[in-house]
């Protein structure tokens, strides 16, 4: 017998995203529901691992900034209201070579200069540094002569899991339902609003949001699919001897840019109370799978080729010792940019996001409250036409 219930919006996927809707419109007193595949916070999508870099001065575009400084607004609110430390304002270095290889594409090429750019724009406090600076301010960065950083003391990181459940545990505390387990096999769309089917219910609402990370590929359009890249990334903890030394007192968030793109670096503060190794990671692009078939284990061969390749050098004290290390999934647009747009078959009905292109989740409290007055209020105080599909193939 399937249930027959119906929601003012559904959300569909209660990762970074779907947990912020969930809150934002549980806040608003809406009868809301969520449903995921699996139990969030959970390992399988790309909202893991513990921690995630923010920033103010965001490189990635001026679309981007009243967004973030939103989610910092909010994230605050979260602590607030749960108790919970969710942001560390502990400072983000972008630590860069002098010059890059030129006939490489890499995105992170100047990425100093444009975050100096946006910094100045919106005025958040940054400093551009010598290599000398650095060690001096810092003497386990192992920065090099021919390297340099721009510093923003307003960035630092956010606890990704820690901010999920909280989300998710207000939204339910505020009266959502919220359905672990459960992987959405239909959407449709009537005059009436959306239906969603699982294997365990039919669901109704006047809305829905569309929220599925890594697995956007089984709700868009094929046609458009081939615009959403799922590409594997391996997050590692390496010994440190005094974990301690590496919390946030004493460590910032380091983005590492290399010469060429796959040179790419980032090492993370060890939160209080967490594991105590330190996390580290690179990006590639070339491994490009989905999520339903993506190899989730990490190989011996993969954590001593990237201690020697990556990790060497960087971090005074970062042993080749593996605590732990983790699958996570990037979805990339060609442009890098987000999408959050309508589904183009269901009539300003069902909104699709996949903000993630590796830069998601410190704007993720803001989306979240964005998406939800777009769908409900017929637009949001943060625009997110610059998201749309219409810059995209297919
Ligand atoms: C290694 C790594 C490092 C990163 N570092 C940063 C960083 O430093 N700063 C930053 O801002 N961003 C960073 N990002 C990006 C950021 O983490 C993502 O943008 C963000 O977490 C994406 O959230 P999401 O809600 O789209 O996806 P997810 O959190 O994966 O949520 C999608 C949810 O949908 C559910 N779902 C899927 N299919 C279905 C279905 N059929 N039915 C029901 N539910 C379904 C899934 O189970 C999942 O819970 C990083 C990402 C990775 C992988």
């Amino acid at each position: 017998m399937k249930n027959e219930k119906r929601y003012d919006l559904i959300v569909v996927g209660c990762g970074a995203m779907g947990a912020a809707a969930l809150y934002q419109a549980s806040k608003r007193g809406l009868n809301v529901l969520g449903i995921d595949r699996y139990d969030p916070p959970h390992e399988m999508g790309s909202s893991h691992a513990e921690t995630r870099f923010t920033r103010l001065a965001v490189g990635e575009g001026s679309q981007y900034a009243p967004l973030v400084a939103r989610a910092h607004e909010i994230w605050r609110e979260l602590e607030a209201i749960s108790g919970e430390e969710i942001f560390y304002q502990n400072g983000l270095y972008i630590i860069s070579p002098k010059e890059f290889e030129k006939e490489e594409y890499n995105h992170w090429e100047n990425f100093v200069e444009r975050s100096a750019d946006i910094a100045a724009g919106f005025k958040v406090p940054y400093e551009v540094l010598t290599s000398a600076e650095v060690r001096q301010r810092h003497p386990k960065i192992l920065i090099k002569d021919d390297e340099y950083a721009g510093f923003e003391p307003t960035g630092g990181h956010v606890m990704a899991e820690r901010a999920v459940a909280v989300q998710l545990r207000l939204a339910r505390e505020a009266g959502a339902t919220i359905i672990p387990n459960q992987p959405v096999t239909q959407i449709e769309s009537d005059e009436d609003g959306v239906t969603v089917t699982t294997a365990d219910g039919v669901y109704h609402a006047g809305r829905a949001i569309v929220s599925a990370g890594a697995w956007i590929h089984d709700f868009v359009p094929q046609s458009l699919a081939p615009n959403f890249k799922v590409t594997r990334q391996v997050v590692f903890w390496f010994q440190v001897e005094n974990p301690e030394e590496y919390g946030p007192d004493h460590l910032p968030g380091i983005l590492w840019v290399g010469k060429k793109l796959e040179e790419y670096f980032a090492c993370f503060m060890v939160p209080p109370g967490s594991r105590p190794g330190l996390k580290v990671l690179t990006e590639q692009y070339i491994d490009v799978s989905t999520p339903h078939e993506i190899a989730r284990e990490v190989t011996e061969e993969e954590i001593s080729f990237f201690f020697e390749h990556f990790g060497a050098g960087k971090i005074e004290g970062m042993q080749p010792n593996c605590l732990k290390a983790s699958v996570c999934l990037y979805t990339h647009t060609p442009d890098d940019d987000f999408v959050i747009d309508w589904h183009p078959e269901f009539n300003e009905k069902v909104l699709v996001v996949s903000a993630c292109s590796s830069h998601g989740f410190k704007h993720s409290a803001a989306i979240g409250e964005a998406m939800v007055q777009k769908v409900i209020d017929g637009k949001s105080e943060i625009p997110l036409n610059q998201f749309a599909w219409d810059r995209l193939a297919g």
